[in-house]
């Protein structure tokens, strides 16, 4: 049954059997509008004025999920944008829960992620005159400066209009986030149904393919025949874009050695002969031309210069689809403005049939390069210690896996993030979702239920103990929804280890947590399965059952206390005191 129809069964003074007319509201209107664009999923916590969103959403057939907190609603609408292309729905009430999504929409935003949070909003003429209403706040205008872009609707016969804008805003160009206001009064706001049927938009070619200019591929192919030592590297973008066959392609036809960002891991198989993964430092300083897709030259990549980069001079190709990342932080020799799909398809087209190997003194030492690296890891990843260190989890969970190549696999924290990033192999596209461009933390549930729910693979989160409180709560949710979802909380009693000492005796250190907690049975709690691991086999084990039955599953992992470094791979980010001759806990 269409949400319109609904109304007059819901609605019980539109059902008197002489109503002159059909009629709709604000309520139906919103709905209809989104299952018209084929979006069929709402993440969000319901409460005033949307509570009846949710019902009415759910009787019309969305699939509605109820978080415990907005921020991880956020966090899952975000990431279904990435895994989908389509944009992923938030919906919370006014300002408090307006806020808690924000920092999602923000995130989704600097993601470049299409994402569209509704949110419920006080009284206009009460807001703007500032009388005090019941959460009163003037949300667009706070979401503005944080977002894509920002729509409010006043009128119920605009809904339409509104939601066709926020879903172009999303999905074109660089997606981003999109805040769509919608006041409390105009859900009730009644019009007959049949001009609401014909307000409604349905958005035609949301993302149009962007193809880029001749000219621009012919320079960027000149700049690609000169390299002596070329390097692709692969980001998120790439990964988003699903143009995944196209870009092995190039990759293979090439010949190029080619590094994935953290979320571009698996577009390739990190096993792939010339994924320069292992290789990373070497083929940053050593090469010469380096073609980004997708990727941005941000501090994930040192901004494109000083000490990683080496004193060989560089040349840079870029794909994007957003002309102002070019030139950002350091020139871009070929900019090739465009979509991923369509630029690299142009790039395999020009590169014709005889397009030359790079030189061989070139692959061979990034190969070198490459199985030394792997062989030095190798038997630190067996070891079987208990308490485990990082590694030897990791090694377990690495096999977990290559042997389960379609499970999606989640990961913050700051070792457990860093360490895992590099340890476990991926070998398909979009099946790595981490903490992103910011490295925010608290994204690990959010991310792991959209994951579950959109893709209906198994899910394997690997999170750190800090990371995991920002979202613990949605163990419950997972549980609730019975999602195939397994964590593993990486426990080592803090963040960054478990062994600080506060020098000035009473409380504890800032940094640790509650000694030998047990983790596993929050899950227990809620009807899921709680495991206590203690050794690299306990741990495979346990997460094999996980993945095998299907059941939300808990693994608190001990690790060992002292095995943690500062801040993980980024403590030179982390300013620290000069004054303190001595850190507290040496
Ligand atoms: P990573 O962190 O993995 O290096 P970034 O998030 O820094 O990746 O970069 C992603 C880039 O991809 C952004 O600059 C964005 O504009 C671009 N992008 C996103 N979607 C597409 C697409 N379909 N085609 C081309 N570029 C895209
Ligand atoms: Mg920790």
């Amino acid at each position: 049954m269409s949400a319109t129809a609904m109304a007059r069964s819901i609605d019980a003074n539109v059902t008197e059997v002489d109503a002159p007319q059909e009629l709709t509201d604000g309520f139906h209107l919103v709905i209809d509008a989104l299952k018209l664009n084929d979006i069929n999923t709402i993440y969000g916590v319901p409460g005033i004025p949307i509570t009846d969103l949710g019902r009415l959403a759910q009787a019309a057939g969305m699939r509605v999920i109820s978080f415990r907190h907005e921020q991880s609603a956020g966090y899952a609408a975000s990431v279904a944008g990435y895994l989908t292309k389509k944009p992923g729905i938030c919906l919370t009430v006014s300002a408090p829960g307006f806020l808690n999504g924000l920092t999602a929409l923000a995130n989704a935003t600097t993601n470049c992620w299409p994402m569209i949070l509704i949110s419920g909003s006080s009284e206009r003429e009460i807001v703007d005159l500032q009388q005090g209403d019941y959460e009163e706040m003037d949300q667009l205008a706070i979401a503005k400066p944080l977002c894509k872009a920002a729509f409010r609707v006043l009128h119920a016969q605009d809904i339409g209009i509104g939601v066709a804008r926020a879903i172009r805003a999303a999905v074109s160009g660089r997606p981003g986030g999109v805040y769509l206001d919608l006041p409390a009064k105009l859900f009730s706001q009644v019009m007959d149904a049949e001009a609401g049927r014909k307000s409604l938009v349905k958005v035609i070619d949301p993302a149009p393919a962007q193809i880029p200019a001749p000219s621009a591929v012919q320079r960027a192919l000149d700049v690609l025949k000169t390299a002596k030592r070329p390097l692709i590297i692969l980001g998120k973008g790439a990964a988003y874009a699903q143009a995944d066959e196209e870009i092995r392609t190039l990759i293979e036809k090439s010949g190029i050695p080619f590094l994935p960002m953290s979320m571009a891991k698996g577009l390739l198989p990190d096993t792939h002969p010339q994924c320069a993964g292992a290789a990373r430092s070497l083929v940053l300083k050593e090469s010469d031309v380096v073609m980004l897709i997708g990727a941005r030259l941000n501090w994930l990549l040192s901004h494109g210069k000083g000490k990683t980069w080496g004193d060989a001079p560089k040349k840079f190709i870029q794909i994007d689809i957003e002309p102002k990342e070019m030139d950002s932080n350091v020139e871009i020799a070929a900019p090739l403005v465009g979509d991923v799909g369509s630029c690299v398809a142009a790039l395999i087209q020009g590169m014709g049939d005889k397009w030359p190997a790079p030189p061989a003194d070139w692959i061979n030492t990034v190969k070198a390069k490459r199985e030394e690296n792997v062989a030095k890891m190798a038997p630190r990843l067996m070891n079987n210690r208990s308490p485990m260190d990082f590694h030897g989890a990791l090694g377990a969970l690495r096999t977990v896996v290559k042997e389960r190549p379609d499970a999606i696999l989640v990961n913050e924290g700051a070792n457990t993030l860093d360490l895992a990033r590099g340890v476990i192999d991926m070998y398909q596209p979009r099946k790595r979702l981490d903490v992103g461009t910011w490295g925010v933390m608290g994204i690990g549930m959010g991310f792991s239920i959209a994951a579950a729910i959109e893709t209906g693979k198994p899910v394997l989160a690997v999170v750190g103990d800090s990371a995991f409180g920002f979202s613990g709560m949605e163990v419950e949710t997972i549980c609730r929804y019975n999602l195939p979802v397994c964590i593993v909380v990486f426990n080592n009693n803090g963040i960054y280890r478990g062994t600080d000492v506060n020098p000035a005796g009473t409380d504890p250190a800032t940094t640790v947590f509650v000694k030998d907690a047990r983790y596993d049975r929050m899950m227990e709690a809620f009807g899921g399965v709680g495991v206590n691991a203690t050794t690299p086999d306990e741990l495979k084990r346990a997460v094999d059952q996980a993945m095998d039955s299907g059941r939300p599953t808990l693994i608190n992992a001990v690790i060992d206390p002292a095995a943690g470094s500062e801040s993980g791979r980024i403590g030179n980010l982390n300013p620290q005191s000069v004054l303190t001759k001595k850190k507290p806990t040496q």
